[in-house]
């Protein structure tokens, strides 16, 4: 087994492991085996969203591994409809219900869905999700430096971490910086840009200079940036091997190669802009 993951902390004193296991698009079985083989490698951290609708066979894999509940760091999300006070905190026992869990160790806003002007009530649940012992902790997902600052200064609560799209084509800097001055964590969601940053040339010259896959190389270099970072697979060998990554270091002409490839390409939606709630 490889080692596990190490920790990072929260401005609030929790911890979580630095690399996890993302989901998204894993149906409900796939979910399952993709859990219960990424636990027997080393993961003890999961990131799965209600509308990515494998929260059962997420639970359903978590119980599989048979591990000590307090071993393993699960992340779910609460979906755009949802939003509002009294529907959160329905969302979040919903989430509950379909992983099999008294509690989740992160609840994150999925996108804050601006224009609709619901994610400040949104929080405020959370926060109270939190007190009565249902979440750990609370961050968001896809915040802007607008809305992170004026979700803090309504509430005076400061999300544990923002989970961004941050790969080498997307590198984020500025974003970063903003939830670095907040005390959040930087977590990246399609770190390996959907797979398609991992036949860039320069990422395949850094994998060959260090005997490594391209996806770890791109992973090491999310640790090294301090980001946490969820690369999704449903394929055992990737699971396996994305998590290795703790034997080796990208040097300073490595980090730079890789800092030359941002280009501001998202691959996902802009967050100053997406809306959907359906
Ligand atoms: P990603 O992790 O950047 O890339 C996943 C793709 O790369 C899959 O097609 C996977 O294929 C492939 N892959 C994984 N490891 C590989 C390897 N070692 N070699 C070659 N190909 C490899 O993309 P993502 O799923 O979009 O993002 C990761 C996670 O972030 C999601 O699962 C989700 O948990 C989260 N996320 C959050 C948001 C948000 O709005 N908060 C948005 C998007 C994603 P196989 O699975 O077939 O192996």
């Amino acid at each position: 087994m490889t080692a596990l993951s190490p920790t990072v902390s929260f401005h609030d004193g929790g911890t979580i492991p630095q690399v996890g296991l993302g989901v998204w698009k894993a149906s409900q079985e796939e979910a399952t085996t993709a859990v219960r083989e990424a636990l027997a490698a080393g993961y003890r951290h999961i990131d799965t969203a209600a509308i990515y609708e494998n929260e059962e066979g997420v639970g359903a894999g978590l119980r599989d591994a048979g591990l000590p509940r307090e071993d393993v760091f699960v992340t779910t999300k609460v979906w755009n409809r949802a939003q509002g006070f009294a529907s959160t905190k329905e969302a979040a026992r919903t989430s509950l219900e379909r992983l099999g869990l008294d509690y989740v160790d992160l609840l994150l806003i999925h996108w804050p869905v601006a224009k609709a002007d619901r994610y400040v009530d949104t929080w405020k649940a959370m926060i109270e999700l939190r007190e009565e012992g249902l979440v750990r902790a609370i961050g968001v997902s896809n915040f802007t430096p607008a809305t992170l600052e004026r979700l803090i200064e309504e509430t005076g609560e400061a999300p544990v971490l923002n989970q961004i799209e941050v790969h080498p084509y997307l590198q984020q800097e500025a974003m970063r910086g903003v939830n670095a001055a907040h005390g959040a964590l930087t977590e990246a969601w399609s770190p390996l840009g959907q797979s398609r940053v991992l036949t860039d040339p320069a990422i395949e010259a850094i994998a060959a200079k260090h005997g490594k896959t391209a996806a770890q190389v791109v992973i090491r270099w999310h640790v090294q940036l301090g980001n946490v970072v969820i690369p999704k697979s449903v394929t055992p060998a990737r699971i396996v091997s994305n998590i290795d990554v703790f034997d080796f270091a990208l040097d300073i002409e490595d980090m730079a190669a890789i800092a030359a490839l941002d280009r501001g390409e998202r691959f996902g939606p802009d967050p100053e802009t997406f809306g959907r709630v359906e």
